[in-house]
């Protein structure tokens, strides 16, 4: 794999940290926990969303683009990081508000909707829960060529072969810090949403031979769909890539089990999670992504998934904007 054949902005100075956490892993008996503080990337509050934008934005330029069109959440970190990379490269961006929690928009809501309007959002169109994305972006972008001018259509969270590649790139860094402090990584924990993440870590950790196994917690989908969706994109990702290798569909783990009542929705557990970082170790996550991911690395730790004396690294996607949109999800 030689993703230096590939058109690249770049948005984060050098490498994201990746750190040894003592006192959560204290606080659970092992196994020793590490973090790779991919909340720290570049960009307006960055988070997983930058290192996708690299290789998108890059793309969108090359087609000569002056209008970016993407979707997401009502507190769609996703939203912020590709208004934020237009913002950037002197482009407009349109954006489209899924209410997948039904009443859930406000146009004055805090947290990421209000980062929406102060990065200056050109438009912001909020449509229900279940509505065909794809193709109401696809609208929009007519509507910006009716206008004279040229759109370039970003998928919901960045999450093609082309943004994936963001985290071929994270899985090579892991790779190259992790052998640099002599650091022998387990298991890897990571949030599965729209899949660029788990998609790209796959096939970086696979494409490199690595055999570092990876468990993707599921945000929002099953198990079943979940799997078969990230192993698509780690495949078309890993060619994009120039990986020789097929990816066996064994090295695609999804755990389901920590989603609660559904996307975005609070649980128990998140919000134990999302205390216990901020406690021990002064880490703030999220609860629609991070803090339920740190609740199925929690879960797994009680289960016996990981040996006592295993490194296991958890990887921090970002968001915490979002905490200052639902502040008694957060308190609990
Ligand atoms: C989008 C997002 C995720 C999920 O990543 P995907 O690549 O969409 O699966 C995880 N954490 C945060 C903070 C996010 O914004």
């Amino acid at each position: 794999m030689n993703l230096a054949k590939i058109a690249r902005r770049r948005y984060t100075v050098g490498n994201t940290p990746l750190e040894f956490l003592p006192n959560l892993t204290k606080h659970l008996g092992g196994p020793r926990i590490h973090i790779k503080r991919d909340d720290l990337l570049g960009l307006s509050s960055g988070g997983n969303k930058t290192r996708k934008l690299e290789f998108l934005m890059a793309d969108a330029l090359a087609k000569g683009a002056d209008t970016i069109i993407t979707t997401g959440a009502v507190q769609s970190n996703h939203c912020r990081l590709t208004l934020s990379a237009a913002v950037k490269e002197g482009l407009k961006c349109r954006l489209l508000i899924e209410e997948r929690v039904e009443g859930s928009y406000s146009e004055t809501a805090s947290g990421n909707n209000l980062l929406f309007r102060l990065l200056g959002a050109e438009s912001i169109t909020p449509v229900p829960g279940g509505t065909d994305l794809m193709a109401v972006m696809q609208q929009m972008a007519q509507e910006v060529v009716a206008e004279g001018g040229t759109p370039y259509v970003v998928p919901g969270g960045g999450s093609n072969a082309l943004g994936a590649l963001g985290y071929v790139a994270c899985a090579e860094e892991i790779l190259s810090q992790s052998f640099e402090a002599g650091l022998d990584i387990d298991h890897v924990v990571c949030a599965s949403g729209s899949g660029g993440t788990h998609a790209g870590l796959v096939a970086g950790f696979h494409g490199n031979q690595s055999g570092i196994p990876i468990t993707g917690i599921s945000v929002r989908a099953d198990k079943g769909p979940q799997e078969a969706k990230i192993l698509d994109l780690a495949r078309h990702t890993s060619q994009l890539a120039g990986a020789e290798l097929e990816i066996p569909a064994d090295r695609v783990v999804v755990r389901d089990d920590f989603v609660g009542p559904g996307y975005s929705l609070p649980t128990r557990e998140m919000t134990d999670a999302i205390q216990l970082f901020a406690r021990t170790e002064g880490i703030l996550l999220d609860p629609v992504y991070t803090g339920k991911t740190a609740a199925g690395l929690v879960g797994l730790i009680q289960e016996g998934a990981f040996a006592k004396d295993s490194d296991v690294l958890f990887v921090h996607t970002g968001g915490s904007p979002a905490l200052y949109a639902y502040p008694n999800e957060t308190l609990g």
